[in-house]
């Protein structure tokens, strides 16, 4: 069997790694010079190997961690990605919330009782809204959104401001107004309402192309730099560029899907697919990296930035780098109004944001621990489409397409989850056992 694989981002080298279990040769074309698409290694000339994005990811992540497991056989996982239970905590120290080391659900409803910066009627309503919503199974109106579900729970605006806006930005990178409540409660249920570990944090120790994306494209035959302009698919193969292939998975983005695909002839079913693709909107982050003149240890490796865009306060979360104890990263999500302001004050104000509030942790003043050092250097990333929006009512296609040769991966496919990588691998896994079901059907 000749098979291909047209993207070699999380969701496409999943794909491929499954396709090539089948003994199938398997050929990946990619664009860019290397694995990982939009969470991918990144060489700067002053830092050396950072990222295109910071990448949090969740306990929850099972297919993303069985994937790890089954590349790296003989590396523990600890040593690629760095483990912590849930512990959200501002800058300043104002707000501190930490998953209890008991049995779920009650590690987070004891996080939230004894939450730091929460008024007694906040802790109370918090507990109150997971406990409906457990009762409900987590689920909402198709059409709600997460800034509706919150009215309706009465949740305060500093709880929303302390706590659900950041989670929502986070996990679905759409402000709380036009995010899909659905869609926050299917990350809320798998990471809070599980096993105690689905909420713990893990953060990549190395870059997130030697993560495991390089180990899966060492495995199958790789077409770097290679931008695919015609994906054709008709009823025994598909071809793609002119090469033939016997089955194909689209592993690009929805827009990049919509201006390759070329099906022989429109029917009603490839109608509905090309309209689904044009339907989305995205979402851009920003990413900045920063290199210090010395390693400084803030007081937690992940923080909540509090914002005022008056001042250029712009960052959200402030991360330690596990690889560099002189390097940060901030992000900004849902970025775009911010991508207008003037490059050096930007930096200038990021960093006196971060310095003003870390100063204000009391860890700071206790133990009279020295500022943030000076920034040597630093490297902004925007990524302009980092995801879609996910708003209410957005109808994502499924795996399967039109044609039983081809068929679809991305986070952006029906997975139940945001534009997140467990998303993006769990569709790739789906993409590659739905065209094998094919194959083995026409063959058979
Ligand atoms: C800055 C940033 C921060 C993020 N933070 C997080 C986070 O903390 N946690 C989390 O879970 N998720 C996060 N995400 C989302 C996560 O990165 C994505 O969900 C995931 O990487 C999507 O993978 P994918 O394979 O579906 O798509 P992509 O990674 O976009 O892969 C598509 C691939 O197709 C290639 N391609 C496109 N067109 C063509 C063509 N014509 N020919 C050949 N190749 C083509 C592209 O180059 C790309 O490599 C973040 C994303 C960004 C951008």
């Amino acid at each position: 069997m000749k098979l291909a694989v047209v993207g070699a981002g999380w969701a496409g080298l999943t794909a491929a790694v499954a396709l090539k279990s089948t003994g199938a040769a398997v050929t990946v074309f990619e664009a860019a010079p290397l694995a990982g698409g939009r969470a991918r290694r990144v060489d700067d000339l002053h830092m050396g190997a950072i990222d295109n994005g910071q990448h949090l990811l969740l306990g929850a992540y099972t297919e993303t961690l069985a994937l790890l497991k089954h590349l790296h056989p003989e590396r523990p996982v600890d040593e690629l990605l760095h483990r912590s239970p849930l512990h959200l905590e501002s800058a300043d120290g104002d707000f501190c919330l930490t998953a209890a080391d008991v049995m779920a659900p009650l590690h987070t409803l004891w996080g939230l009782l004894t939450a730091r910066g929460l008024s007694w009627q906040d802790r109370w309503q918090a507990i109150r809204m997971v406990v409906l919503l457990k009762r409900k199974r987590w689920q909402a109106p198709a059409m709600l959104s997460v800034a509706q579900l919150l009215e309706q729970h009465h949740q305060s605006a500093r709880l929303c401001r302390r706590l659900w806006i950041p989670l929502c930005l986070a996990s679905l990178n759409t402000s709380t107004d036009q995010a899909c409540a659905q869609l926050f409660l299917n990350v809320l249920r798998d990471s809070l309402d599980a096993p105690r570990a689905r909420s713990d944090m893990l953060i990549p120790r190395v870059d997130l192309t030697a993560l495991w994306p390089q180990a899966a494209a060492d495995t199958v035959t790789m077409r770097y730099r290679h931008i695919v302009r015609e994906v054709c698919p008709n009823a025994a193969t598909v071809s793609i560029d002119g090469e033939v292939f016997d089955g194909c998975v689209l592993a690009t983005p929805p827009y990049a899907c919509a201006r390759i695909l070329k099906p022989s002839e429109s029917s009603g079913t490839s109608d509905t697919l090309l309209a689904q693709l044009g339907a989305f909107e995205y979402r851009s982050i920003a990413t900045l990296t920063l290199q210090l003149d010395a390693p400084w240890n803030p007081p937690q490796p992940i923080l909540l930035l509090d914002e005022d865009p008056t001042r250029g306060h712009l960052g959200q979360w402030v991360f330690t780098r596990t690889q560099a104890d002189d390097q940060l990263t901030v992000v900004i999500s849902d970025a775009s109004d911010y991508l207008k302001h003037e490059r050096v004050s930007f930096v200038d104000n990021i960093a006196s944001q971060i310095r003003e509030q870390v100063q204000r942790h009391p860890n700071s003043r206790r133990s009279s621990q020295p500022p943030m050092p000076a920034i040597r250097s630093h490297r902004l990333i925007v990524e302009k489409r980092a995801t879609f929006a996910a708003v209410p009512g957005l109808q994502r296609p499924a795996n399967q397409s039109p044609w039983p040769r081809l068929s679809l991966a991305g986070d952006w496919t029906d997975t139940g989850y945001p534009a997140v990588l467990e998303g993006a691998v769990r569709s790739g896994k789906r993409a590659a056992s739905t065209l094998i079901e094919a194959l083995q059907r026409g063959t058979g």
